[in-house]
Formats: C-alpha cells, structure tokens, sequence
C-alpha cells in the first residue's frame, strides 16, 4: 500500500512564511544515488547557485512496484539513511522532502508549488535512470525549469576514458592504465557543502513514510558501518581471496548508495593499496560498459554465446539457490547470501561458474537471482561479472576454463572454517551429495560452448 504523496504542511508552511510564495526563488536538489550531503557534487552547486535550496528524495513507484520482495532489505536500508540525512539536514536547520511517486509527476508538481528555477541532481547512468531522466528533462524544459546533473558517483563517467580512435575500452587492463594516467593529471576535486548550508530552505516537512507506508516490511538486518576500515585495505593484497577472513571492505552497499564518497576513497586507496584501486577502477570499468552496450543487460557481450543451449534445469537451479549442491564451497556461499545479502568475491566466482558451467543455466537467471539478494547489486558489476563467469562477456576468462569447486574451497578455504560456519551438517548424512559429477559436467559444458561457438 503506498500513501499519497507528501506535502509540506500547513504548519512548516506558517513557520516558514518565505517558502513558496514570496521573492526567494527555489532549485531542488534531488538526491537519488548519492544520500550523504558531505563531498555531493550537484547539491555543491545548488547550494551555489544563489538560489534557495529545497534537498528532496523520490521514493520511485516504478522501481519500487518491481520489487516482488517485500521484505526487500535494500529498502529499509534507504529508509534508515534517510533518517540520518533528514538529521543532518535538520541540524543545518533544513530538512529533507521526501515524496513517493513517479518521480517526472512529482516533480511537475513541485515544480507549480515553488515556482522552481532549477533541478540539480548527480547523473545516474543506468538504462533506466537514462530514460527516466531525460523524461524529467523534457517536461522541465517545456516548463522554463533548469535540469542540471553532475558526476558524483565515479571518478571518470562514460566517455572520459576512450581509446585514441574514441571507441570505449572493452579490455580491462589498458583501461586502468588510462584511467589512472588521466587521474594523474585531473586529480581528485572534493565537492564540501558544509560551509554552504545557510542556502537551504529553513522548514520542517512531514514526517518521513515508514516502511510499511511503502508496502514493505523490515528484516532488522545487519548493515555495514559505512566507515573505511583502513587496517583492511592495507592487508588486502593478502587476506582478500579468503572468505573465512575480514579480508575485504564490504562498501560495496555504501559505493551503490553513495553513502561515501568515491573521490575520498579513490584517494584513500592511492595510498593504500594499488591493488583495492583496481577494484574500484573494475567498478567504472563496468559501468562505461553498460553504458556503451546496454543491450548486454539481456545479450551476450560476445554473440556467438548467446547460441549455447542452456538446460536450465528448474530443480538444480532451486537446488543451487538454497545452498544445497553438494558442493560445500558453492552452498557456503548460496546460503550466505540468503541470510546476509552479501558473498564474499571469490565464492561469488565459484557459484556463478558453477550455476553457467556445472548446471548449465542461463547466467541471466543466476543475474536476477543475486539482483534480487545482493545488498550491493549493482546493475553494470553484476550482469558484467555474470558475463565474465558465463565466459559471454568482454575481458572474460576462456570458456575451456572450468572452476573446480573442491579445489578452489580447498586453496582458499584450508581450514573450512567459511564453509563449516555456513554448513554445520557438513559430514553427517543430512547434507546432500553432488547433484552432479565435476568430471562429467566439465566435460558437458565444454562441449556445449564449442558447439554454440562454432554455430
Ligand atoms: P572490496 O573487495 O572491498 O572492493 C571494493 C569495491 O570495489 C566494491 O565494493 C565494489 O564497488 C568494487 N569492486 C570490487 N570488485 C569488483 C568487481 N569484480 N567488479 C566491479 N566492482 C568491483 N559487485 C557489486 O558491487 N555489485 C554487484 O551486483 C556485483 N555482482 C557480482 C556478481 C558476480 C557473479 C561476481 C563474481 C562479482 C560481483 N560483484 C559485484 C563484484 C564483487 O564481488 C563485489 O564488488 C565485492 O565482493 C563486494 O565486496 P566488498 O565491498 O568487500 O569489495
């Protein structure tokens, strides 16, 4: 059930008898990826642009009437980060509006109520968030209102890293090398707005939609500190390829909502660790991606793999998303991602080759599932390293080369210490047997793949 809209009240409206109807002119600032106010690039500019500013967030009905799980931790996740970014607007004597709905009606209405200048926001580059944007750009456009959006959530966006004959990079490599080569001249600009806060509007909106106005219902989840823990970066060169360890960040949620900052981490990482540099770069490097080929969403970066005859067996595909292969490195992970909406990197390595190559299913249906669990799903990491796994997409590891499974669990879980805590029935006749031979199912997918690729 999704309540109507929110508006400001009478009561904000008779505290605050400047907003909307006196000389002060208003710009909106719309946080969408990005919910912090410290080191935004857009609401730096609003809040510069000499205009009074109104910070809003959009709880978007088409992105929220596709989510089938109401249990959705992601959600309460945004819920509980409001909360904190209404508090630190309020201690500035502001606030944040928040509204539910489709966001271009939205804002048309908001825009008749303030008589508003400007839109700012920071530029999300998803297919979707594209579409919807330029929507919101045309109908502000037919109205005299500015729409202004900035890069705030990479360091380098789309078309900032291109070969020489301006065609995107599609190999990893030459791309960072670009990338930090650019870094080197451009540096890293911080966008501060503290000091700039006198230029929201003073006012007190309505209070905030609980999850259950939006239709969904807390799992009181656990979520990571958004907090850098240095100790880590400096050791990940060693411990990140081990799952039982504390061995990598675990921002990837706060990246995904722009809790943090790329640019203080990016610097962080420059001084940390090269190697933790990359992985960020590996980020940007799949969104220039997604955004130069969107249809690899749904197609195979490589064609010819979109031949392979996948058995999709709806058994082992229920089998894999429960944990219960047989394989105890695969399961470990499946099921740490049922109960805590993370997996660690190398398992996400061995369950997505395991569910293309060993099951032989459909990466996109591997794709959705963990879209649909992971709390740092990120449209262009995932379906890029979906493809990688799959073999399917640019930069990816060989198809002949098949991930074992045991032997992987046994180079990077030695002691099993990750698998036993995610399987404690391991070793007693309660925990299943392979639902299938590696040997045979090696073999299968090879065949299957020179099959589709000599098509
Ligand atoms: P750290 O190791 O501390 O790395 C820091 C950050 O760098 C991450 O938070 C992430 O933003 C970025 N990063 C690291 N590795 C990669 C990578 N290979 N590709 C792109 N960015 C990377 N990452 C996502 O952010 N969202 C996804 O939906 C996602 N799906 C994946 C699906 C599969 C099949 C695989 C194999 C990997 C996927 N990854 C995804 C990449 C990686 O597993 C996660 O980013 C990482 O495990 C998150 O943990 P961390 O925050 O501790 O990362």
């Amino acid at each position: 059930m999704l309540a109507a809209g929110f508006r400001i009240s009478r009561l904000s409206i008779k505290m605050n008898q400047n907003i909307g109807h006196t000389s002060d002119s208003y710009a909106i600032f719309w946080h969408r990826r990005d919910l912090r106010m410290n080191d935004n690039t857009g609401l730096h500019h609003a809040l510069l642009s000499g205009l009074k500013v109104i910070p809003l967030f959009i709880f978007d009905t088409d992105i929220l009437s596709k989510i089938d799980d109401r249990g959705d931790a992601r959600v309460e996740f945004i819920v509980k980060q409001l909360d904190q970014l209404r508090q630190a607007y309020q201690r500035y004597g502001g606030d944040l509006l928040l509204k539910i709905g489709k966001p271009v009606r939205v804002l048309d209405e908001l825009q008749e109520q303030f008589n508003l200048k400007a839109i700012y926001t920071n530029t999300d580059y998803e297919p979707y968030a594209r579409q919807r944007d330029q929507e919101v750009a045309d109908m502000l456009k037919s109205k005299g209102v500015g729409f202004q959006s900035f890069k705030d959530q990479v360091i380098f966006e789309k078309d900032e890293i291109l070969k020489s004959d301006g065609s995107p990079y599609t190999v990893f490599t030459p791309y960072m090398k670009k990338w930090k080569e650019k870094l080197l001249t451009t540096g890293i600009r911080r966008y501060p707005t503290e000091n700039l806060m006198q230029a929201i509007i003073h006012a007190r909106f309505d209070p905030s939609p609980s999850l259950a106005d939006l239709g969904f219902y807390g799992l009181n989840l656990k979520f990571p500190d958004p907090k850098l823990d240095r100790r880590i970066i400096f050791n990940y060169e060693k411990n990140r390829d081990y799952p039982a360890l504390d061995g990598t960040s675990r921002l990837g949620i706060h990246l995904r909502f722009g809790t943090l900052s790329i640019r203080f981490l990016v610097e962080e990482a420059e001084r940390l660790s090269q190697l933790w540099l990359n992985e960020l770069i590996w980020r940007e490097f799949f969104m220039q991606i997604l955004y130069h080929f969107p249809h690899t969403v749904y197609k195979a970066f490589k064609p010819a793999f979109d031949n392979i005859r996948w058995l999709n067996d709806e058994h082992l595909f229920e089998a894999w998303r429960r944990g219960q292969t047989g394989y105890p490195m695969v399961d470990a992970g499946l099921r740490e991602l049922l109960s805590t909406g993370f997996m660690h990197n190398r398992v996400r390595m061995v369950v997505a080759s395991f569910l293309c190559k060993h099951l032989l299913t459909d990466w996109r249906i591997g794709e959705a599932w963990f879209a649909s669990q992971l709390l740092d799903f990120e449209q262009a990491s995932n379906v890029g390293n979906w493809q990688w796994a799959a073999g399917s997409g640019c930069d990816a590891a060989p198809y002949f080369r098949v991930f074992n499974p045991s032997l992987q669990a046994e180079r990077f879980d030695p002691q099993e210490k990750y698998i036993r805590k995610w399987i404690p029935e391991l070793g007693t006749s309660d925990y299943p047997k392979p639902v299938v031979d590696h040997d045979f199912a090696r073999k299968r997918a090879i065949e299957a793949y020179k099959k589709a690729l000599s098509v």
